[in-house]
């Protein structure tokens, strides 16, 4: 049975990548191996790593003067990765603007003295209004989650902040097509836009590497010199990362995306909308996120009815995060139009039998 699935990560995969790592597992490229064999010191997973830098350049424009790493560790690796890799001198904030901005800054602070600074979401478009003079002073590098995956909330005009940015993009990376100018260091896992587990991508601007005596996994310039490869690296991750790339660059690239991202949430939002006496947004318009739709519904045995119907209807993965309930659409690259065309019927005809 077809499973409609909206989750927010691990999340859907296109159709057409599974097929393909469906033959390769079988056999990769003539190889007489499976994908899954494949030793990351091969030729054949050379071609693999160079083909994927290539795409995520190709994909987000990324500048000559970055680096592209791939790690293990998930995004969560990356606070204590990058607090280890900033030198002492150098200040640093955290704005706060969600959950996995809160427990970046708890890891931060446990390695290095941060500046905290939180942002309810309906502050968000208030603070980005002085642009382009909005700069946190006395710090040298801000730690920003361009997309709150759990609350819905997105900071999608970041470059408005003029400061070095280090920004986790876990889930909005290769939704939009955003400006380089500030940002110092981005990383995402790629489980949800990119995707599966294991592999983390970094993109870092040369100024931000500096040689350290870090232990051999934490050392940032190590890392780098050996371009990914200094232990084994997640090759089957990677692998896949290079197929969803493939596959959003022949879909029609960052521009694709961006508005598909655009109509499928502004679709979902405006029906929530038309049926507010039911349901509340818990999002300022500025702020709301077009990766998660975050609602509640005012009735909790309405909200309890409407999952179960979900799940009837073949619709997954659209429970809130267990911290803060009510309902979250994770409205991901992969997810089509069909799939949402189908979700807004089903939300429609619950809505009116209410
Ligand atoms: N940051 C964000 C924005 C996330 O959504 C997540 C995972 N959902 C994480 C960090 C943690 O990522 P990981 O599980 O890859 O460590």
């Amino acid at each position: 049975m077809k499973k409609y699935n909206f989750s927010p990560g691990p999340a859907k995969l296109n159709s057409s990548v599974i097929e393909t790592i469906d033959q390769n597992i079988l056999e990769y490229d003539n190889t007489g191996i499976s994908i899954l064999e494949i030793s990351h010191r091969s030729d054949s997973f050379d071609e693999i790593l160079t083909k994927t830098k290539e795409n995520l350049s190709n994909l987000l424009t990324i500048p000559k003067n970055y680096k592209i790493l791939f790690l293990q560790g998930g995004a969560t690796f990356h606070n204590t990765f990058i607090a280890n890799n900033i030198n002492e001198k150098m200040q640093t904030t955290n704005l706060i603007t969600g959950t996995w901005g809160e427990k970046t800054y708890e890891d931060f602070s446990k390695i290095r003295n941060t500046h905290k600074m939180k942002l309810k979401n309906s502050q968000i478009k208030e603070f980005l209004k002085d642009y382009p003079t909005k700069k946190i002073k006395n710090t040298d590098y801000v730690h920003i989650t361009s997309n709150e995956t759990i609350e819905g909330v997105q900071l999608r005009e970041f470059h408005k902040i003029d400061n070095n940015l280090i920004i986790d993009s876990s889930s909005d990376i290769g939704s939009y097509k955003f400006d380089w100018q500030n940002v110092a260091y981005i990383y995402a896992g790629a489980q949800k836009n990119l995707g599966i587990p294991g592999v983390t991508i970094s993109i870092i601007r040369e100024d931000f590497i500096e040689q350290n005596e870090n232990s051999t996994y934490l050392n940032l310039s190590k890392l780098i010199d050996k371009d990914s490869l200094l232990n084994t690296p997640p090759t089957f991750s990677i692998y896949v990362l290079k197929l969803v790339t493939d596959w959003m660059l022949n879909a029609g690239g960052i521009e694709y995306f961006e508005k598909q991202s655009k109509d499928h949430s502004d679709a979902v939002y405006s029906m929530l909308s038309k049926y507010s006496d039911h349901v509340s947004l818990p999002v300022d318009e500025y702020a709301r996120s077009k990766m998660n739709v975050v609602f509640n519904f005012k009735n909790e045995k309405i909200e309890k009815l409407f999952l179960k119907e979900s799940l009837e209807n073949n619709i997954i993965g659209i429970k809130g995060h267990r911290s803060v309930g009510g309902i979250r659409i994770s409205l991901y690259n992969s997810i089509d139009k069909s799939a949402v065309e189908y979700l807004l019927k089903f939300m429609s005809s619950f809505f009116e039998k209410l």
